[in-house]
């Protein structure tokens, strides 16, 4: 099936046309400049610039798949999680569309595009198989037992992996969004300069949990050395600290993902979310996964962080399996992955 589909969940206002798993067109237009001011995502004034920019997108996106609407099968947006007014932005017009063209609609859940992610540069990919969410907002080992079915084994019991990146650039008085920031600076760092602590969550029993991880102590370490550091000096080792808190993320990631794939004899490790894009986390997943025999897979670096390409993934799957979603649905701030197959039903 070829799917258009809208990804408006927070500061990009993307469309994608994908046939099954083939981008046809991707459009990304980021709010990075708009929201870069104050330091974060200002929810009005995102939806705002999607309001502002959506229909345009979606004209670039036909143009550059070089199709009109006669060629699309079925009309796509983000419905959750994420900001509500900026989903609803997306939302609505994927619904006007899809009653103007006559074609079925469908809402797709935001993290599944972000697992999908991995399907178009690896469209032979099948579950089962691990993914490994890592995003702003989430950090989540999950186990695809095929689509639209998933388990979440393990997750972060605080701050996001992605989010624990954006506060230590900020520490580092760096500006937003943190993550590229510090991973193009810890390339010319000593990971091993500073030993900060991986975040460990206890068990009642004794032990710790193999899969779910903490990052809030980590971002506190690291404020802590900071503090120290500026007695002495005023001029702070960016490159280390920054290498050094990139080195332990990303071991304490790969750490629980290769312990989740063996546990549950999975061979693929497929990542996803912004962090996927991360150079440490790549290198040391990759060389991990290679010593164990597992596979490991990598969306294209667009396709990391937020686009409509893996949303539109996710619809063609779906629809190719007879499902659509009521032009009723609505947005909703939070949804468990768990329970994406509540957005659909049945055709015919
Ligand atoms: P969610 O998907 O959980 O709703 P989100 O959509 O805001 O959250 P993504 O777009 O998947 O998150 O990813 C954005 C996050 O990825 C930001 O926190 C950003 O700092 C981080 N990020 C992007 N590139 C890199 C990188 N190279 N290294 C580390 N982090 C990165
Ligand atoms: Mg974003
Ligand atoms: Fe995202």
């Amino acid at each position: 099936a070829t799917v258009l589909a809208i990804e408006t969940s927070c500061d990009e206002t993307a469309v994608a046309i994908v046939k099954n798993r083939q981008v046809l067109s991707s459009i990304i237009s980021s709010q990075i400049a708009v929201h870069q001011p104050y330091g974060g995502v200002v929810p009005e004034v995102a939806s705002r610039r999607h309001l502002e920019i959506v229909n345009e997108a979606i004209a670039q996106a036909l143009e550059q798949a070089d199709l009109d609407w006669t060629a699309i099968d079925g009309i796509a947006a983000t419905c959750a999680p994420g900001l509500v007014g900026a989903l609803m932005v997306g939302l609505t017009a994927a619904k006007t569309l899809s009653m103007v063209h006559q074609k079925p609609f469908l809402g797709i859940h935001h993290l599944e595009g972000h697992i999908y992610a991995s399907y178009l540069s690896e469209p032979t990919l099948n579950p089962p198989f691990l993914c490994l969410l890592v995003s702003g907002g989430h950090t989540s080992l999950i186990y695809v037992k095929q689509g639209g079915q998933y388990d979440v084994l393990g997750q972060t019991r605080d701050d996001a992996a992605g989010e624990a990146f954006d506060k230590v650039a900020r520490l580092l008085n760096l500006s937003y969004p943190g993550g590229p920031i510090i991973d193009r600076l810890a390339q010319q760092g000593n990971p091993q300069a500073f030993p900060l602590p991986e975040g460990k969550i206890s068990l009642p029993g004794g032990g710790y949990h193999p899969y779910d991880s903490s990052f809030s102590g980590l971002k506190t370490a690291v404020w802590r050395l900071v503090q120290q550091l500026q007695e002495t000096s005023p001029d702070l080792p960016v490159n280390d600290l920054a290498a050094s808190f990139q080195a332990t993320v990303a071991k304490a990631l790969t750490k629980r993902a290769i312990a989740c794939a063996l546990d549950y004899g999975l061979d693929t490790i497929a990542v996803g979310g912004g962090v996927a894009a991360n150079s440490g986390l790549r290198d040391r997943l990759q060389t991990a996964a290679n010593s164990h025999n597992l596979r490991v897979l990598f969306p294209p670096l667009k396709f990391c962080t937020d686009n409509a390409a893996m949303i539109a993934c996710v619809a063609a799957d779906r629809l190719e399996q007879g499902y659509t979603s009521p032009l009723s649905l609505g947005v909703q701030s939070r949804m468990p992955v768990t329970e994406v197959m509540n957005l659909y039903n049945r055709m015919g």
